[in-house]
This record gives structure tokens, sequence and C-alpha cells, in this order.
């Protein structure tokens, strides 16, 4: 019902809508459209009252709140249900935990704030409240096991597309989970599955995405490696609106996974890849050595050409950095 209320101040576009039109077009007392005001209101909406007049919708707050994403959402089912929170640990526990109770496939953790965002190898991933899109995505496929991986990859072209089509920023992917922008680092993937021998139960992609974070409010130890969309694009970029892309993107990909497999969304990946053709360093747990990076193969997995010849290198296990 308050999304109704939204709708109708929304539609009203900067005009007053008096609570006893309100109240008649929804079917609900005057006392119970005041009701919703008030909780819209402590929502971060400003909204005017006036004795005569009625409402006015002032002002969305500049939150990722669901009311504001269902409003933008192009998608079928990515997004139909959305766990929204002002904190959490990580979004990608919370989604497990969702998927655990039965979260139906699309269904997203969204959170202004993580304490304890992750990122690979149980390394942290800075989120402060209300700068960035910290979200997480339950999906169900019906693929295998062996192609959960290459589900980093769907998500990193996903979001390239996004942000192109939001801010016109060109970014490019280093194999196989961040988003970088001249070096430096805009976002980061976490992609993790629950499974049987031969059977999906669910798998769930994090993202971590700076949005709004000004150069000086990064920790020092991040400054020179990490970079947000703001400071790319010198103003404050629409949270809602690039998540809602996100996901359309996200779930355009998705479809053309299940249906057909993955190889076109491979063969997008090399187009925005910054790490194919480059020298790099893989530091593993045990050992650490220097190649060409050449290619990906079919499952995902890096081709790096050494002295001892070709190596396959499996996401997970590895850290990648570009000599030069
Ligand atoms: P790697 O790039 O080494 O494989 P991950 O992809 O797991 O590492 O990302 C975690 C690393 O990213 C952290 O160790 C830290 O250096 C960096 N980092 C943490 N938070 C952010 C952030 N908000 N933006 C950019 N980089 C970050």
């Amino acid at each position: 019902m308050r999304s109704n209320i939204l709708d109708i101040l929304r539609q009203a576009n900067g005009t007053y809508v008096s609570g006893e039109d309100i109240a008649r077009t929804m079917n609900v007392s005057r006392t119970a459209v005041w009701k919703h005001i008030r909780e819209l209101k402590q929502a971060g909406y400003a909204i005017d009252s006036h004795s005569r007049s009625g409402y006015c919708l002032m002002e969305t707050p500049d939150l990722l709140l669901p009311s504001e994403i269902q409003n933008g959402r192009k998608t079928k089912v990515l997004g139909k249900d959305i766990q929204y929170y002002k904190e959490v640990i990580s979004t990608n526990n919370q989604a497990k935990f969702a998927a655990q109770q039965d979260a139906g496939e699309g269904t997203i953790i969204v959170s202004e704030a993580q304490t304890s965002g992750r990122g690979r190898l149980a390394r942290g991933w800075y989120s402060p409240a209300e700068k960035g899109i910290w979200f997480s995505v339950i999906l169900r496929p019906h693929f295998l096991p062996q192609e959960a991986p290459k589900c980093t990859l769907l998500a990193a072209v996903a979001i390239v597309k996004a942000i192109e089509t939001i801010t016109e920023i060109q970014v490019g992917i280093k194999w196989p989970n961040d988003i970088l922008y001249n070096k430096l680092k805009l976002v980061g993937i976490l992609t993790e599955m629950n499974a049987e021998m031969d059977c999906i139960n669910y798998i769930i992609i994090g993202m971590g995405i700076n949005v709004n974070i000004q150069k000086n409010e990064f920790p020092l130890e991040l400054q020179h490696i990490a970079t947000s969309l703001a400071i790319i694009k010198g103003k404050k970029i629409s949270r809602v609106q690039l998540l809602n892309e996100i996901l359309f993107q996200i779930e355009t990909l998705y479809n053309i996974a299940q249906a057909e497999g993955f190889v076109k969304i491979l063969e997008e990946w090399k187009k925005y890849s910054v790490t194919l053709g480059k020298t790099v360093d893989v530091i593993g747990i045990n050992d650490t050595f220097a190649g060409l990076a050449m290619d990906i193969d079919a499952d995902g997995a890096l081709l790096v050409k050494t002295k001892a010849g070709i190596k396959r290198v499996l996401a997970g296990d590895v850290s990648i950095r570009a000599k030069g």
C-alpha cells in the first residue's frame, strides 16, 4: 500500500494531492493515509503536508530503498524480491542465509553499508554507508556446478555495460573478478556456490561498486589503488538507476547463459579484458610465476604462457598482478 501512495505522489509531479483524494483512490481512511505518509517520511522521503492542499513529494531520499528500486526496475525476475538493510556484516553472508531459508531465484540483498564486506581469499571490502552499491543476487541455475565460476565473468560484463550506459565511463575487466579504471579498482565481485555433485542449489554473486566515495574518504591504504564513479565523473551518480541497469544487464546475460551456454558471454568478456595480452605475475598460495596472459578457455580459466609451457589458472586460488 505504501508504494501506492508513493505512486500517487510521484504522478502528481511536484503538486499537492489532498489526503481525501488519496484515501478515496486507495479506499482507505484518511488516518491510514496519514500514518503511511509518516512512515514514508521516516524512511527518508521529504513530503510536505499542508492542511488545505494535502501532500506533496518534494524529494526522494538518496537511498537504495526497495520502493525506489521497484519504481525503475526493468527486469522480470532479478530484484522482484528485495531484502534491504541499513547495515549487514556482508551481503553475501546475508544472501547465504536467505538462500538457505528458500529465498527464490533473483532475490537481491542490498545494504547501505557492510561492516565486514568480503573480497576473495578472505580479504576485506571497504563498504561505507550510502556511498556504493553493496549487493548480492541469489541465482538457482539449471547448469552444472562446473559452470558456476563463469557467473563471475558474466557479472563483470553486465556491470561494465551498465556503467557505460549510465555514466558513459569505459572500464576494463581484470581477470577474474575486478573492474578497473586506469588500473584503479572500481568494482569487486565475489561468487559463492552451494552445490551437489551434479546440481547447483544456489549461486550468490556479490558485488561491491564504488559509486559516490570521494578520494579522501577511502582509507589511506586504498587511496592509490581504488577509485569511484563520482571521482572519475566529477559528480554524484544515481545509485538506484545504476543498480537497476546492472540488474537488467545481469538478467539479459543470465537468460542467454541458461538458454545457450556461456560462449557469447566469454567473447564479450574478452572484449573488455585488460588482462589478456599482458605479462602478469600469478601469485598462488604455494608458488608464484610470471607469464603472458594469452586467453581464457571455455571454463573461464586463464591461460598463461610461461617458460615451462602454458599453464591453466583457475580463479579462487590466485591473485594476478599486471607487470609494468
Ligand atoms: P585481489 O584483487 O587481490 O584479487 P580481491 O578481489 O579479493 O583481491 O579484493 C580485495 C582487495 O581489494 C582488498 O585486499 C583491498 O586491497 C581492496 N579493496 C578493499 N575494499 C575496496 C574498495 N571499496 N574499493 C577498491 N578496492 C578495495
